[in-house]
């Protein structure tokens, strides 16, 4: 099937260009559709899919059920998918995907293997002029960023790299064809959620698999299994309901939030609840227990010891578990991971665990990797080193709005925006899932639909009253930022050198990256803006229209 649509020209300009054709991008296309907008998704894969598409390493899985993980717009879609597990796998999350593409049609308005690699504000005519890594320039009155708010892979800074002579993966661009570690020696560098999941898996099939652990994770079991039939038809009753309950709900997830602080529970009865939550098998079981896990420091000490002594009763070797027990950040203040067997996998007689807090990586070479006491030989090396992320992928483009300033300049000491949405200076150009909202923080399915559909209404705004324009006002986004920042301060989550902070990117400017204030407030906030005529913003009309 040719799915490349018509080319545009700057002659015959569409209304909106979307940057990716993941989750986001598509519920964009979507949308704008419903508008009668003429709207062109450009996707740097080779197939739709974002997130879903690029991370297809062994054992990659969703750590939100699959029932709240999933699109809520139609009704019709939400009866007629069938989950087969209660985490979905990728490639099950994919075949939900291109069927969500199918059904509505969307491929037609996605120009796959085309990386958006610049645009240009017009300050006259109110458009952007948008080039292509494919010499395609199209012009178009909006952008929207759907491009990932973890899709740009970090460069692990290993020297050596090329000199080596057997494999290498990045468990972020992982290839579409089988990759087989029958018989080979492996190594996994990194031990956040992607290494995590897929240490187990690749110590089924390798010969042997050495990984190469810098901080130790809370990782949490996820109790994966196959999905009921009794129980996907019970949901499905009340899926209104129970999507309704997600958007108004905190982090897209539904649950009864806890009432008591950690601190006046009794041993006994936190221990219960400790217990209760780790065997739910739900990524923020734990956090769910009190109120103050996040908020108080002696709080979240009592879980982050919770999690020290599972470590300790799965791993066998009393060396090997003291070296896997997270001591250095608080309990989620880094985002946990949820994994299968993951501690018991270094129970196995194949699998060695090395510490770089003692022996770290001088460099990779031909045969495998060099620490400061050894030189491993290896067939394959892994690395699950994560991204650069929430503001990785919009940087990558190089955006010059008003008075040729550019997003690059102006975010080099951290984004600035307002609501999440717009950088004052860059107008008609919106993110979804960007720095300073939820996203990370949440179930990014039902952040995703609140925001595209925000957006969404704001264009629809625009064009029924004739305005070809908004901006962020620059003391709306200055409040914002430091409503974003106060909100942060009152967490835990800046004790943490986390990528939540940018602090995994060497040269990226540290500052709390998501809105922490919960979901439900944010869309409050962005519903109050919007039913004020968009306070906050400048809406105007450009003169030749
Ligand atoms: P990550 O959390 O940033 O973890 C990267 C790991 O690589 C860390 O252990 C890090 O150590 C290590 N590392 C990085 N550079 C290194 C170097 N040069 N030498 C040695 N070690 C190095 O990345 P991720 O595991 O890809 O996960 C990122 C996020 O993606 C997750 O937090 C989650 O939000 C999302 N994710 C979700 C799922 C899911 O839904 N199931 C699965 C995977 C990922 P340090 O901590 O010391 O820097």
């Amino acid at each position: 099937m040719d799915n490349t649509p018509v080319p545009p020209s700057p002659a015959h300009p569409v209304d909106v260009v979307v940057v990716g054709a993941g989750l986001s991008g598509l519920y964009q296309l979507h949308r704008l559709r419903e508008l009668g907008l003429t709207t062109l998704v450009f996707e740097a894969g080779e197939d739709i899919g974002g997130t879903w598409y690029w991370n297809r390493y062994p054992g990659a899985r969703c750590d939100v059920e699959s029932m709240s993980y999933s699109y809520s717009f139609s009704p019709e879609l939400d009866q007629e998918w069938e989950w087969s597990e209660r985490y979905a796998s990728q490639p099950e999350i994919l075949r939900y995907i291109h069927h969500v593409a199918d059904r509505f049609d969307l491929r037609r308005d996605v120009t796959l293997r085309t990386r958006v690699t610049r645009a240009v504000y017009d300050e006259a005519g109110h458009v952007w002029q948008i080039s292509t890594d494919t010499g395609r320039t199209v012009t178009a009155r909006f952008i929207v960023l759907a491009s990932g708010c973890m899709s740009m892979p970090k460069d692990p800074g290993i020297p050596g790299a090329d000199s080596f002579t057997g494999a290498i993966f990045h468990t972020a661009g992982w290839p579409r064809e089988d990759v087989s570690f029958a018989g080979k020696r492996v190594a996994v560098i990194g031990t956040g959620c992607s290494g995590v999941q897929a240490i187990p898996v690749i110590a089924e099939e390798a010969a042997s698999l050495t990984v190469f652990q810098r901080t130790p994770a809370y990782a949490l079991p996820a109790h994966n299994r196959p999905l009921r039939g009794t129980e996907i038809a019970e949901l499905k009753a009340r899926y209104p309901e129970f999507r309704q309950a997600q958007r108004l709900s905190r982090g897209g997830t539904v649950f009864d939030p806890p009432t008591g602080s950690a601190l006046e529970a009794d041993e006994a009865e936190r221990t219960a609840a400790y217990e209760a939550a780790w065997e739910s098998g739900l990524l923020s079981g734990l956090l769910r227990t009190y109120t103050d896990i996040l908020t108080d420091e002696k709080a979240n000490e009592t879980v982050a010891e919770f999690v020290r002594s599972k470590i300790r009763s799965i791993v066998t070797d009393p060396a090997t578990a003291e070296l896997l027990l997270p001591r250095t950040f608080p309990f989620a203040t880094k985002r946990p991971c949820l994994d299968t067997g993951y501690y018991a996998t270094y129970n196995r007689p194949h699998v060695t665990l090395v510490d770089l807090r003692t022996t770290p990586i001088e460099t990779i070479t031909p045969r495998g990797i060099r620490t400061s006491d050894w030189e491993h030989g290896f067939d394959a090396i892994v690395f699950a080193t994560g991204f650069d992320a929430l503001t990785g992928s919009q940087l990558a483009i190089d955006i010059v709005g008003k008075g040729g300033a550019t997003l690059r300049d102006k975010w080099a000491d951290g984004p600035q925006n307002y609501l999440g949405l717009v950088s004052a200076g860059f107008p008609n150009l919106f993110t979804v899932l960007g720095p300073l909202s939820p996203s990370v923080l949440t179930n990014i399915a039902v952040s995703l639909e609140q925001q595209v559909e925000w957006i969404t209404d704001c264009i629809a705004h625009l064009r029924r009253n004739g305005l070809t324009e908004i901006d962020a006002v620059s003391g709306a986004e200055a409040d914002w930022g430091v409503r974003v920042a106060e909100i942060a301060a009152r967490t835990l989550y800046p004790a943490a050198e986390s990528w939540y902070r940018g602090a995994n990117v060497p040269g990226k400017a540290h500052m709390f990256l998501a809105y922490a204030g919960g979901l439900d407030r944010y869309r409050e906030e962005c519903d109050a803006v919007a039913r004020s005529g968009y306070t906050g913003f400048a809406l105007s009309t450009a003169s030749s229209s």
